[in-house]
């Protein structure tokens, strides 16, 4: 494959179906995919769940690829591919599957009196051609779940893996364009460079996910052409816990969060806010749990995932200087694994708190209560993630009332990207919009407002207020008719027409009696 600049062009590592030879230019791909657009054939209902289909079954049949190309990039165990990725991923397909009719049928929101006669539409338009980019730490789930929300919503979609994961890269380019239409659907590989040159390319949709630093290049790059954009991103998504709390069920659930794919999840727990007798008890529980989980050790471990490249792992070794090394801090250049780390006596300027750790290493910052924490966490970027383990509701509301973050897990980890119906998404510098569900479909739609008026005199005679020569009974008149009112509850509308044909029943009554 070739990755030479061309003059008309880029040549890009395109992966197109079977033979994976076909190459392209970016230009060429966008292009394929914007004429599949303009025909038409993403909108109908049938199209969008056939391709729904077809990637549920890319899914089922070609899951024994998938999972040897995810243990290839990440060391992941099998049950954590399905777990947290192949799993909701599917599940997430079942899902949209059962309830697109539904969610495609332009919704019609309470009208006022003024638009008693008019009909006042939502439709869910798709965008046009989106470009989805995906990071490499959950290469199936991160990449395919935005996916679905753009299929759903009846857009063309190229796709662009991280080349971190390349055998994920490389499964998913292969295989992927055999069940679904190849015209409407691509796969683009590459890096840095080739991700630089598809973002100078005009798409109608944006949805990136990936550091904070490189969201902002997108944003900025989607701003020459307007174009809208999700953004993924990460940061520290901080854990409180109290001393009300069952510490081993706590201790468990925190290091589940923090131990899955060796810390590399966007949403692991990256630091601990505690007191330090609750800290005392924290690592107490700690060290049998990490026993139970691992046995003998991480690295001779199945269940431990290696870290994804050799400069993430010198990263990581630099932070477990960091403070006091309470359980933990071996690493193994070799295998690239390092063992689940909890630090101590850690100052809020160390390294491992300046940035978002993405390894397993756990601080613990020390705090005497919740308001304590709260002004930490509050001092900080906008977390995508927040955990607070109490059982002290006034605690549980002083969280949720007085931070703001992407989502927020009371008393366990991680489960919340795996709760139907929430959104899933950042705010601030830890990202903006959200998927999944329906909120997958609202992202990838544009909500087009639509207001249907009849021509008739009924409808047109009240709008004489409007049109010139104005007049002051005119001003007042428009004023009474357009002031904010509550909307006509539906029940209403059964009631009038009720009553209108009791009054109309009773006229016809009258008019027979009387001859
Ligand atoms: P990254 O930002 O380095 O890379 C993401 C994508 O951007 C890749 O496809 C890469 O090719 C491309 N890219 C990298 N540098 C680029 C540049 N200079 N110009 C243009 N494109 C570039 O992120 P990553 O290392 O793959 O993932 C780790 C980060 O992603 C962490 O910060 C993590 O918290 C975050 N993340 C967020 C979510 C979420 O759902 N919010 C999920 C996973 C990871």
């Amino acid at each position: 494959m070739t990755h030479e600049v061309q003059p008309n062009g880029y040549k890009p590592f395109v992966i197109d179906v079977e033979e994976a030879k076909l190459e392209k230019t970016h230009e060429e791909v966008v292009e394929a995919a914007r004429k599949s657009f303009k025909s038409g054939k993403t909108k109908p209902l049938k199209f969008r769940l056939e391709q729904l289909k077809g990637l549920e079954k890319f899914l089922t049949e070609c899951e024994n690829e998938l999972v040897k190309a995810l243990d290839q990039d990440l060391g992941k165990h099998r049950q954590e591919v399905l777990m947290t990725e192949i799993d909701l991923l599917k599940h997430e397909l079942r899902q949209t599957a059962m309830e697109l009719s539904k969610w495609l049928k332009p919704e019609a929101p309470p009208k006022s009196w003024v638009n008693f006669l008019d009909g006042v539409l939502v439709y869910s338009d798709p965008y046009g051609v989106v470009l989805v980019i995906g990071a490499w730490n959950y290469p199936l789930l991160l990449l395919l779940g935005p996916f679905i929300g753009a299929i759903a919503g009846g857009n063309c979609v190229i796709l662009k893996p991280s080349e971190l994961a390349p055998a994920s890269a490389k499964t998913i380019a292969t295989y992927l364009p055999r069940y679904l239409d190849r015209d409407s659907y691509q796969v683009v590989c590459g890096g840095v460079q080739e991700t630089t040159h598809l973002l100078k390319i005009q798409f109608d949709y944006i949805f990136f996910t990936g550091s904070t630093s490189v969201g902002k290049i997108v944003h900025q790059a989607a701003s020459k052409f307007l174009t809208p954009v999700t953004l993924e991103l990460g940061g520290k998504s901080p854990v409180f816990v109290d001393d009300t709390v069952d510490i081993v069920t706590t201790a468990r659930r925190i290091l589940w969060g923090k131990c899955l794919n060796a810390g590399q999840t966007c949403i692991a727990p990256d630091y601990l806010l505690c007191s330090k007798n609750v800290e005392e008890r924290f690592i107490e529980a700690a060290k049998t749990i990490l026993d139970e989980f691992y046995g003998e050790g991480v690295k001779v471990s199945p269940y431990w995932s290696k870290i994804v490249s050799e400069r993430h792992y010198k990263r990581l070794m630099g932070m477990v200087s960091d403070g006091e090394v309470a359980i933990g801090g071996f690493g193994d250049p070799m295998e690239r694994t390092i063992t689940p780390t909890i630090l101590i006596n850690v100052k809020p300027d160390d390294l491992v708190m300046r940035e978002e750790i993405f390894g397993p290493i756990l601080p613990i910052i020390n705090v005497n209560s919740a308001l304590e924490a709260i002004n930490f966490i509050t001092e900080g970027d906008k977390p995508l993630a927040l955990y607070v383990f109490t059982k002290r509701k006034d605690v549980k509301d002083l969280f949720l009332n007085g931070t703001s973050s992407g989502n927020v897990t009371i008393n366990d980890t991680i489960m919340h990207i795996m709760t139907e119906n929430l959104p899933f998404g950042g705010v601030g510098a830890s990202g903006m919009g959200n998927y999944h569900g329906k909120y997958g479909f609202d992202t990838f739609t544009h909500k087009k407002g639509v207001l249907v008026r009849g021509l008739g005199a009924l409808t047109e005679k009240p709008q004489f207020i409007r049109y010139p020569p104005y007049s002051d009974f005119k001003t007042t008149l428009s004023s009474i008719v357009t002031a904010k009112r509550r909307s006509i509850p539906g029940w209403w509308f059964k009631w009038i027409l009720v009553f209108g044909l009791g009054v109309a029943f009773a006229y016809g009554v009258q008019w027979v009696r009387n001859g």
